[in-house]
């Protein structure tokens, strides 16, 4: 098959598993990174010898099959989440299906059950017809499929009115970041899992694993490269630079935002305002009084009105010490755990600019870009530019791109099928 040069910009997680598919399929493959580590957002970063997972911090998006290949280390929580509803009630979300809806339906959320029945249905369909795709699907193919399920108010309405119909008001912060609200419902069931695992010895791990297999297939990387600019023959990319040297390539694959790639080609098309979110990673000397209701479900997933919370250090002997990592307002945090700020070894708050500095994610969007409107479906993050671009040899597959947000590797596995078909079918002539 093809000894074809790949040139793919960006070592996080989906540039990693691109770059390992092409090069099993023969590709001759370099990845170039402009940190001095592999990664981007899913990082582990070492504090005394303890380890944090500093931007995302649990998987729950990841196929199976792509963590049995990598060889990811994962510890399974159950419950997968507990609610700390109104910081005082607390409803365990079971693996268990039928403990699981008694714990709704006894705070009298009657109407849950048909909520989950609805978010698994429309969730099977995606997987199945729109997951694996070479091509993002328009929002009106998705629409026009789900319609054959009754399932087109996933694309109809918004995320409020859909869990309104469904579950008391109250509850509804505990479902989705509320930025997410004005989303449509198909965003909040892509993002629902039940599912949800902790990766042992931090984010960073699936990197560190994909790497390795990467490695062992033979892709080279250049860590500390940045590319900056492309050299252009016949409308096609025919060299990298980046601000260390000049690589040759047939293919260019962007594994970075498509914004930072928009401003490598100068097309400043898309200006938004700056993302906001504070996720806090604390190194402790002991762990913190639990509430007493809270504490048979401390070693799982907390979700509150103003944040998640996890323990991480309670479930993954990896870690080194006692780590707590938590995603929202610092403020509440502490009327959860009034005692907790006298057992700070350490903290790190990760914010939109200092993300904007680290990881190069400009506007500091957890997943590069809103999932919202105009962001979604083929239209992420434009009709021309998602997995293919204009310019024949380029190609992206962060998660700028279809699906959208978390850590799944999807981008990054159908941009290598594609490419891998594409060129598989020119050798043929
Ligand atoms: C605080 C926070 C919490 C989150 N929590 C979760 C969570 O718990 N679970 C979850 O699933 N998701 C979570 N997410 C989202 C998730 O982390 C991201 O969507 C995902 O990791 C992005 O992966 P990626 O490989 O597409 O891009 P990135 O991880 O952003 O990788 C892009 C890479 O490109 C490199 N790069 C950029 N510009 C250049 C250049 N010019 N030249 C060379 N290299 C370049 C970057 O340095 C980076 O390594 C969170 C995100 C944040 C910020």
């Amino acid at each position: 098959m093809s000894s074809k040069k790949v040139i793919i910009i960006g070592a996080g997680h989906n540039g990693l598993i691109c770059a390992s598919i092409l090069a099993e399929h023969g590709f001759d493959v370099t990845v170039v990174e402009k940190r001095e580590k592999i990664g981007g957002l899913t990082d582990t970063y070492e504090i005394g010898g303890i380890k944090l997972s500093r931007a995302s911090y649990v998987l729950g998006l990841m196929p199976k099959f792509l963590i049995n290949k990598f060889r990811i280390p994962t510890i399974s929580l159950d419950p997968v989440e507990v609610i700390y509803y109104k910081n005082k009630i607390v409803i365990p979300l079971w693996k268990d299906e039928s403990k699981r809806l008694r714990a709704m339906i006894d705070i009298g959320e009657e109407r849950y059950p048909e909520l989950e029945r609805k978010i698994f249905e429309f969730k099977k369909l995606l997987y199945e017809k729109f997951t694996f795709v070479s091509k993002p699907p328009s929002e009106d193919i998705v629409f026009e499929e789900a319609s054959k399920f009754g399932l087109e108010d996933f694309i109809t309405k918004t995320t409020y009115q859909f869990l309104k119909e469904h579950i008391s008001e109250e509850l509804i912060d505990y479902f989705v970041y509320p930025s997410l609200l004005d989303s449509p419902a198909y965003v909040m069931a892509y993002i629902f899992s039940l599912d949800w695992l902790l990766v042992s010895g931090g984010m960073g791990k699936i990197a560190e694993r994909i790497y390795e297999y990467a490695k062992n297939k033979g892709v080279k990387f250049l860590l500390n490269h940045a590319a900056i600019d492309f050299k252009f023959k016949e409308s096609k990319i025919k060299q990298v630079i980046t601000d260390k040297r000049t690589l040759d390539a047939d293919i260019v694959v962007s594994a970075m935002s498509p914004l930072s790639l928009f401003k490598i080609l100068n097309y400043n098309i898309i200006t938004l305002k700056n993302a906001r979110w504070k996720k806090y990673n604390f190194v402790l000397k002991e762990y913190p009084r639990f509430p007493l209701n809270l504490k048979p479900y401390s070693y799982s997933l907390i979700t509150t009105s103003v944040g998640e919370i996890v323990f991480p250090s309670l479930m993954d002997q990896q870690r080194d010490g006692i780590v707590l990592e938590f995603m929202g307002n610092l403020k509440e945090l502490y009327k959860i755990f009034p005692d907790l700020e006298e057992k700070i070894i350490f903290v790190d708050g990760l914010d939109a600019s200092k993300a904007i500095e680290t990881y190069g994610i400009p506007f500091g969007y957890l997943d590069h870009l809103p999932m919202k409107h105009p962001f979604l479906f083929d239209n992420r993050p434009s009709k021309d530019f998602n997995y293919t671009t204009p310019i024949e040899n380029l190609y992206q597959c962060s998660v700028g791109t279809y699906p959208g947000g978390q850590v799944s590797g999807v981008q990054g596995y159908n941009v290598a099928n594609l490419i891998v078909s594409k060129y598989k079918k020119l050798d043929q002539f």
